[in-house]
């Protein structure tokens, strides 16, 4: 959630890479593994890719020039998915929300743990 690091990653993008990688919301950046930071610029990429070819996310007001939606909302995995079962492969854990430096985020409190020395 750290706005530093890669500044300007709405909160869309940040809680589907966040989910991506199994990074916990409240992981702290300087706490990161080097393989979590791999993952985490990885899926980035992979994400904003995606959300690109599918012509950017409509979720809010969101409209390309000719007045168009994208179509990445449709994909999303965890953003506003609160109540709903986490649909990473093998996981149950249910979404949740948080609020983390004055900013939403959603994650599954399953799959995306704090490391231990997060403190
Ligand atoms: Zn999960």
């Amino acid at each position: 959630m750290d706005q530093n690091v890669i500044a300007g990653v709405g909160n869309i993008y940040s809680d589907e890479v966040l989910w991506a990688s199994s990074v916990h919301p409240e992981q702290r950046v300087s706490k990161l593994s080097e393989k979590q930071k791999k993952e985490i610029f990885k899926n980035l990429k992979v994400i904003l890719l995606k959300s690109i070819k599918l012509g950017g996310d409509s979720m809010s007001d969101y409209r390309n020039p000719y007045g168009e939606k994208g179509r990445f909302q449709d994909f999303h995995k965890v953003y506003r998915k609160t109540g709903q079962k986490c649909g990473k492969r093998g996981c149950s854990g249910i979404i949740k929300r948080i609020i983390v430096g004055g900013r939403s985020a959603h994650f599954c409190p399953l799959h995306q743990v704090l490391s231990p020395q997060n403190f």
